[in-house]
């Protein structure tokens, strides 16, 4: 337990017990930021505080395990820029520390005519993102590629791959041990004061003293940001379960790598897919369905505070009324598997409801906004002396090591970092 007073630089104590940075949230983007901050400034004495018993455990540890390659977003922002980047480095990165990983390449299909226009544009997209090998192909190469999908022209990127970000996570926290700096888990943080020279967090193992403060809380990332500021977030997390079915055994060969529907640009998630997973095995999905509960990873997860936290925002409402029959026909998928499967056909492989078997569900931490907007891009708020990471869904896994590297940058900019 740490209770150390805020001593000037000089006095032993604080050598032994005042950090230079705390970054609270161990999960792939608070883990690649505290290992860029000790590579770009070795001195750091720096710190991270996870709450769960293992790094990556929420996010992190359950998602679709896939390199996004940087078709999806608006050139210029900053997922574009982060995605490609942090796909070759986490591809090279997962090479080195010899962690799973796996070049399948990926296919979008356009199902039909009306489809084409939103090709068109993922295109443009991709292309102006740089995004590599990415061509348009007709029909019959589609087959080619892969055997079962049907669609009237898709794209094909050859590079995009699969890994397992919960092995990533754990190579980070070794990472972040050897570079000398400290992770402490099981350490939940609850409660953050501004003091003379920084900051005093309250955990659940002692205080931590601490010159400048990064938060990377992912479901809990707006919590974080009021903890420490003291006022509401203009943005809230309103969590979107994302659940999963695999494919029996005897029907993954319907799948050769990752196959993905035309996206509807009004939303940030991809619409049911196949993935092949770099553990064995063909998953299906995610949905993107209300929860309850941030960590709530079962359909009868629930929590006062957090269903209160999200129907009473106004930007849930909004939203709400907005797209009510998207979010209804997510919530039939996700209650009649027979649905589920009928949704995945659309994509060519003859799925019926006997050949999917139930698997893990994820939970996605998505900003919303007042209005009801969802905020699209990654996003992240800093004061002088602190730093809080409140927007960073998918592709945040993929990008994680060129956002650690951004942060890294940011923070020696505002002299986070002694040099
Ligand atoms: C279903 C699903 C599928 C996805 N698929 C992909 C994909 O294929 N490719 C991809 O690139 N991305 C994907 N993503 C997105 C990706 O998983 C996330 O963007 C990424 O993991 C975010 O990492 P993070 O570190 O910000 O959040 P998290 O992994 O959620 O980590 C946040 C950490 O903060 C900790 N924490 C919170 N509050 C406190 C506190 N008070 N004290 C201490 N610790 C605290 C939590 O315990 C947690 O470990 C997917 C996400 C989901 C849910």
């Amino acid at each position: 337990m740490i209770r150390a007073p805020m001593l000037p630089s000089r006095a032993p104590a604080r050598a032994e017990s005042m950090f230079d940075v705390a970054i609270v949230g161990g999960g792939i983007v608070g883990l690649a930021t505290a290992c860029a901050m000790l590579e770009a400034a070795p001195r750091t004495r720096l710190v991270v505080l996870e709450k769960e018993a293992r790094p990556g455990m929420h996010q992190t540890g359950h998602n679709s395990g896939v390199l996004h390659s940087g078709l999806y977003y608006k050139p210029g922002s900053s997922k574009a820029k982060t995605c490609v980047l942090g796909a070759q480095r986490m591809l090279a990165y997962c090479a080195a520390r010899r962690l799973p990983c796996r070049v399948v390449g990926k296919v979008v299909v356009a199902v039909d005519e009306r489809e084409l226009p939103r090709l068109d544009e993922l295109e443009r997209r991709g292309t102006a993102n740089g995004v590599a090998g990415l061509r348009r192909i007709g029909a019959d190469a589609l087959r080619e590629i892969e055997p079962f999908a049907r669609g009237v022209a898709a794209l094909h990127v050859p590079g995009a791959a699969i890994v397992d970000y919960a092995a990533v996570a754990l190579a980070l926290a070794d990472d972040v041990r050897a570079l000398g700096g400290e992770l402490r888990l099981s350490c939940a943080v609850r409660g953050a004061r501004r003091e003379t020279s920084g900051w005093r967090l309250v955990t659940e193992r002692g205080d931590v003293a601490v010159h400048r403060l990064v938060t990377c809380g992912g479901l809990w990332s707006d919590r974080l940001a009021a903890l420490a500021e003291g006022r509401r977030q203009d943005v809230r997390i309103v969590p979107f379960r994302g659940e999963y079915w695999r494919l029996r055994e005897d029907k993954e060969h319907w799948v050769n790598g990752l196959i993905y529907p035309v996206p509807d640009p009004r939303f940030p998630f991809l619409g049911v897919h196949f993935t092949r997973m770099v553990g064995g095995g063909v998953e299906c999905g995610p949905n993107a369905v209300l929860a309850l509960r941030r960590d709530g990873y079962r359909r009868g997860d629930f929590s006062i505070r957090d269903a209160l936290s999200t129907l009473c925002w106004p930007g849930f409402w909004r939203l709400a009324a907005r797209h009510f029959a998207t979010g209804a026909a997510e919530s039939w998928r996700s209650h009649r598997r027979s649905a589920f499967a009928t949704a995945l056909r659309r994509l060519g492989p003859p799925v019926t409801a006997e050949d999917l078997v139930p698997a893990d569900a994820g939970v996605r931490a998505q900003a919303l906004q007042r209005n009801g907007a969802l905020v699209d891009d990654f996003l992240v708020v800093d004061t002088p002396d602190s730093m809080h990471v409140l927007n960073a869904p998918s592709p945040a896994a993929t990008a994680s090591l060129a956002i650690g590297t951004e942060l890294a940058s940011r923070a020696l900019r505002n002299r986070f970092l002694p040099i």
